[in-house]
């Protein structure tokens, strides 16, 4: 029984890395069957998969924080709008831009505009501000992190010059984004969102938090499913980790081992996908974004948020990386790739469409 089983799992593994497409059940197997050793086997194929797409260069996108202000309640999200022990803050124009030339100087060449939905931030305000920046810097992308917005609203942003989009589904399970959002916000809406994205143009990118309470074997299968199904040119996955002035701040975090074979099975379910090891496993492990890469991502997204403001962008508890200057993290990571065999990039970091020739590389 159990030489059987262990060769269904390797079936499926195969499978996995010939047809890069398994049944939800399968998904679900392949979950609940991990093992260090399948682990290691997944990881080994996403870094040669990765490698063959995109070398050792990494990515990196600055991450500018523009508010912390908040019109939705997540019950995982520390700035969630019933927090009222969260120090709010908007940045001005002037500060945004300030922070992209600093970053510029640095390297980065993709700026990310991440906030709570502030309902500030009109389509009026947000294109003054992204054409602004796409004038002052047009050999860099701008990405836009902020939340559910109407089609319209996408397409003028996309006009003002913003080419990607980050937009995590969180779960893509019905049910289960019920439990992890207020009553007025919709698994519907939320892939509505992700419809229009794509229809206008952006770079689109989903994601989801692995632990986040309710969520077992069987809802992260659905969210397997649901990016080989979606093929999404971005992926943002990373640990839930409870924060303290929230409904789930007894809730116990999601695992560095699970996120990185998560990590692997996404590289090869999409080979050129866009993967960062983000800031999340950064936090919960003091090489997490070194092992992310190790797993077979190929992005890091670092804060050139002000100071200042750094600590009040706290979606979860004692988040990494929030002391240093823009400057320093940039050296820091560069050395924490060296020790992975790995090297930052200044470059857009475009998603790579794959030919024929190169599939075929990846595939080996
Ligand atoms: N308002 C934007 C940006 C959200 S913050 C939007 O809705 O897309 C970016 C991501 O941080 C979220 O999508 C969520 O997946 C993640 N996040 C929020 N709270 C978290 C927590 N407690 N632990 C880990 N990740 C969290």
């Amino acid at each position: 029984m159990q030489r059987k089983d262990l060769k269904t799992e390797q079936d499926i593994i195969d499978r996995l890395l010939s047809a890069r497409s398994l049944s939800e059940e399968e998904y679900l197997r392949l979950i609940e069957g991990r093992t260090a050793e399948s682990a290691a086997l997944l990881a080994e194929h996403a870094v040669t998969v990765r490698d063959g797409i995109y070398g050792r260069g990494i990515y990196t996108r600055g991450l500018i924080e523009i508010s912390n202000i908040c019109k939705n309640d997540c019950l995982y999200c520390g700035i969630r709008r019933s927090n009222t022990r969260c120090i709010r803050y908007r940045l001005t124009k002037e500060e945004i831009l300030s922070c992209a030339d600093e970053g510029y100087e640095l390297g980065f060449r993709t700026f990310v505009l991440q906030g709570g939905e502030d309902p500030f931030f009109t389509d009026e305000i947000l294109s003054d501000i992204i054409s602004s920046l796409a004038a002052k810097h047009p050999d860099c992308a701008v990405t836009l992190s902020l939340g559910e917005r109407s089609k319209e609203s996408y397409e003028r942003l996309f006009q003002s010059g913003a080419s990607r989009y980050l937009l995590r589904h969180e779960t893509a399970d019905p049910l289960h984004y019920a439990r992890l959002h207020p009553p007025e916000m919709s698994f519907e809406n939320r892939m509505r969102c992700l419809k229009d994205l794509r229809e206008t143009g952006y770079q689109t990118g989903c994601g989801f938090m692995v632990g986040s309470p309710y969520q077992t074997a069987a809802e992260l299968a659905k969210d397997l499913k649901f990016i080989e199904e979606f093929r999404p040119d971005m992926c943002g996955i990373g640990p839930f980790i409870p924060h303290k002035d929230t409904p789930f701040a007894k809730e116990t975090a999601g695992t560095l081992e699970l996120t990185c074979f998560l990590l692997s099975v996404i590289r090869l379910i999409v080979p050129n996908i866009l993967l960062p090891a983000t800031t999340a496993l950064a936090t919960i492990h003091p090489r997490g974004r070194e092992k992310g890469i190790l797993a077979g991502a190929n992005v890091v997204m670092p804060n050139l948020s002000p100071l200042p403001v750094r600590k009040k962008y706290e979606l979860y508890d004692n988040k990494a990386c929030t002391g240093d200057e823009s400057a320093q993290c940039r050296s820091c990571l560069e050395e924490r790739m060296k020790s992975v065999g790995c090297h930052l990039t200044v470059d857009r970091g475009d998603v790579k469409n794959i030919q024929k020739g190169q599939q075929e590389n990846a595939d080996l």
